[in-house]
């Protein structure tokens, strides 16, 4: 009997334990947050500790340098630890650990500015999977990418991190990029939540813009992967979004990206931002990164003064427990630390190859042919910019090759004597000078003496000239930045005319951050290839690109102006001639939200007022007819096409574009077509035409041909009416442009919307100014 009663009262206390302690799995997670206390709670909506902070517990440095945090370990409810990895060029992490002498590489591929100009959703996939994959088989659960806002400005220092001026184009990016990572069962962070157009000031930055704008342009990216990706994170970004800083923005989390999305992932913060736990919380933003002992003290003094209620928090941790019961980790993954990285690296070859962007390409310069003789200019050629600066670098990259180091790889004989030069000079831009402890990085490019080039030109085939600049993370570039020095022209100019004298050509590869005036230089060489920053396989994809292995099938993804005033945004952004002094990082005390009328603030700085509207990239250039050196969506191939039998079928509120592409020149080749909308007058004003869909043809031999369907629906050509608070496609006839650039429409179809098409969404986002909007009456 005693030893029945005994068993009985273990068996209770058994029990009770259980049901107190239950383990983390995908169908209990409320009863965990409820077996969770509030300091336990208060942990778990906040990071795991960043390397750059002094809090020691910071585990994912000391296991894995260079990975920026993690979520929070409760072992008692098998809550296992996260890792996060930052991107999106690749995993960045160190290649060394203090515990072993093994070296774990990843690979650098090349940045997103890139891959988007390939207009090749597929490629981006495959990019973003090797990513996920070697996330995975290093033991990191979540890739804090793709990064797609909006290039509103090509001075911004993250252009090269993102994908497109255009909003459909990058949201069909992101949305490749999400399912890449995502399909190894890594998860993928969408970032950075939103209207983060500018790094000056990026910490306090309030973006002031209209409602209509918000949606069409800004908050469009999102939209399109949040719908078609489902990614399992989004990130918020430092900046304000009209008043209030996107992290603890309600309007923006509660209202758009839950309310009228539907988004059920995590949202986190990006690093550092944000300044009120309570209202971070609040807001529905459920991790705060990376995360310190202090902010989840602020959080436990929150719920017990009652600023924050415990049942919100419970949400916020439901959220993270979510993400968790997602991961591989939570599945005790057995990652293998040998990531593939012979697979990824063809990859990354693959992927420069298919998406440079050949700008000129006069008497056929390109591609060059035999195995001759190369003499390669330019500082950069030997010290190529493989990606941008900051979070998305790569520091566990293997290596990087050069312009020089490719072309010896294809079996051409570089120009040894000439290489030595400048591998004595060094790189020219290797670190901006905010890295530097503010000292100037020299980044001239020296002349070559006259009878030098003479002799080079003499005993050479041809001239390869790279010229590059680097950018990044914590400083928009300066004015100077858009032009090429003096330097570097006079450089194009010299060697070009020693060449030339020779009876020989010179060929140009832009190995740049983003768009860079090309009026003064254009003319000058034979042709003119665009690189952007190429990841650690540059050198051998130019050299594949440059002698023809692979026909350049990239467009632009932006505008190219022949001015910087050109760019509407220019006028409302900080064009400086010195990079601030503490332009990434947050102001000590900041005063948020400021607009013109806040005492003391800085216009650019403090506050940044989207007067353009709408009309940001091509939909300003096109719509206000102000001419560019290469417009959007442009990029010239070794071979032609010719579109033939374009048509249009209409079913319903679906309408079907196909149209018959042939490669009618003497090279295999692929090639981008684009498909706009011009709307009928109606309600709103609209940009003169607008990019709805696109699609590619495969690679094509000579003679052959490929039929291409894009496909648009009645809700693609919506746009938003602030009014109603609605989206509204107008009834009528609607113009579809078959083209090979925005300026370059090969066949023009029609097709008729029968129902105005509306539909509401929740009423928030207001500016707290009056924003004085460019429109077209002022043309
Ligand atoms: C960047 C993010 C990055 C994060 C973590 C931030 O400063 O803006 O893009 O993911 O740091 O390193």
């Amino acid at each position: 009997m005693k030893t029945r009663i005994i068993q009985s009262f273990l068996a209770l206390g058994l029990a009770c334990t259980m049901q107190a302690q239950p383990k983390l799995s995908a169908d209990n997670i409320q009863d965990v947050v409820q077996a969770m206390t509030l300091e336990e709670k208060a942990h778990m909506v906040v990071g795991i500790g960043h390397y750059w902070g002094n809090d020691m517990s910071c585990q994912s440095w000391r296991d894995i340098p260079g990975l920026p945090g993690g979520t929070y370990a409760i072992p008692r409810l098998g809550i296992p630890r996260l890792l996060f990895g930052d991107g999106p060029l690749g995993i960045k992490m160190s290649a060394d650990r203090i515990a072993d002498s093994h070296k774990y590489y990843t690979t650098s591929f090349p940045v997103p500015l890139l891959t988007a100009s390939s207009w090749d959703p597929q490629i981006v996939y495959s990019v973003a999977r090797g990513i996920g994959e070697e996330v995975r088989d290093y033991g990191v659960d979540v890739m804090l990418g793709p990064s797609i806002n909006i290039i509103r400005q090509p001075l911004g220092g993250r252009t090269h991190e993102y994908y497109s001026e255009d909003p459909y184009l990058a949201g069909i990016m992101s949305s490749a990029f999400i399912r890449g990572t995502q399909s190894v069962g890594i998860g993928a962070s969408v970032k950075h939540f939103a209207a983060n157009s500018q790094e000056s000031n990026r910490g306090a930055n309030n973006s002031i813009v209209g409602q209509r704008t918000l949606r069409e342009i800004y908050l469009k990216p999102f939209e399109i992967s949040v719908k078609t990706a489902d990614p399992w994170t989004v990130m918020t970004s430092y900046n304000s979004v009209n008043g209030t800083t996107s992290s603890e923005n309600h309007d923006l989390l509660a209202g758009v990206l839950r309310g009228d999305w539907g988004f059920l992932g995590l949202v986190m913060t990006d690093w550092g931002g944000g300044y009120h736990p309570d209202l971070q919380m609040k807001a529905g933003n459920d991790l705060l990164e990376p995360g310190t002992e202090e902010t989840s003290q602020q959080i436990i003094d929150a719920v017990k003064n009652g600023t924050l209620s415990e049942k919100t928090l419970d949400e916020n941790v439901a959220r993270v427990l979510q993400l968790i019961v997602r991961s591989h980790a939570f599945h005790n993954y057995k990652f293998s630390n040998r990531p593939d990285l012979e697979a990824h690296q063809a990859v990354a070859r693959e992927t420069g190859a298919q998406s440079a962007v050949l700008l000129k390409n006069d008497n056929q310069a390109l591609p060059l042919t035999g195995k001759g003789k190369v003499a390669v200019y330019g500082r950069t050629a030997y010290f190529m910019c493989g990606g941008g600066i900051g979070h998305a670098e790569y520091n566990g990259a293997y290596y990087q090759v050069s312009m020089a180091e490719g072309f010896r790889n294809a079996g051409w004989d570089v120009d040894f004597d000439l290489a030595k030069k400048y591998w004595l000079m060094g790189a020219n831009h290797a670190v901006a000078p905010w890295m530097n402890g503010g000292k100037e990085v020299d980044t001239e490019e020296k002349a070559v003496p006259a009878s030098e080039l003479a002799a080079q030109a003499d005993r050479n085939n041809v001239a390869i000239i790279v010229l590059g600049q680097n950018s990044g993370e914590g400083s928009d570039r300066t004015k100077n930045a858009f032009y090429f020095t003096q330097q570097e022209l006079q450089l194009v100019k010299d060697v070009t005319a020693a060449y030339h004298k020779a009876g020989k050509k010179a060929i140009l590869v832009l190995n740049i951050p983003g768009p860079m005036e090309m009026e003064s230089i254009k003319d000058i060489p034979d042709a003119i290839l665009c690189a952007y920053q190429g990841g650690e396989q540059i050198g051998n994809w130019l050299a594949d690109v440059l002698t023809g292995e692979v026909t350049p099938s990239g467009k632009l993804t932006v505008t190219f102006a022949k001015r910087l005033e050109d760019y509407s945004s220019t006028k409302n952004y900080p064009v400086l001639d010195k990079q601030l002094e503490i332009s990434g990082m947050m102001r000590e005390k900041p005063r948020l939200g400021m607009t013109a009328n806040s005492e003391g603030s800085r216009r650019n700085i403090d506050y940044t007022v989207y007067e353009e509207g709408i009309y940001v990239g091509y939909r300003y250039f096109d719509s206000f007819s102000v001419p560019v050196t290469y417009p959007f969506g442009y990029g010239l191939s070794y071979t032609t096409f010719s579109y033939g039998n374009a048509a249009i079928k209409t079913a319903g509120d679906t309408f079907t574009v196909t149209v018959d592409i042939t490669n009618t020149g003497r090279y295999k080749g692929a090639e981008v077509v684009q498909l706009y909308v011009t709307a009928p007058k109606g309600n709103l004003e609209k940009p003169v035409k607008e990019l709805r869909a696109f699609a590619k043809t495969r690679v094509l031999q000579p003679g052959e041909s490929q039929t291409l369907t894009m496909t648009v629906t009645a809700a693609d050509l919506a746009s938003f009416n602030e009014a109603k608070s609605q989206w509204e496609t107008d009834k009528g006839q609607y113009k579809f442009l078959v083209a090979a650039a925005v300026n370059d429409i090969k066949a023009t179809l029609s097709g008729a919307v029968g129902k105005k098409w509306t539909k509401k969404v929740n009423n928030v986002l207001k500016p707290q100014v009056k924003i004085n909007q460019l429109n077209r009456k002022q043309k």
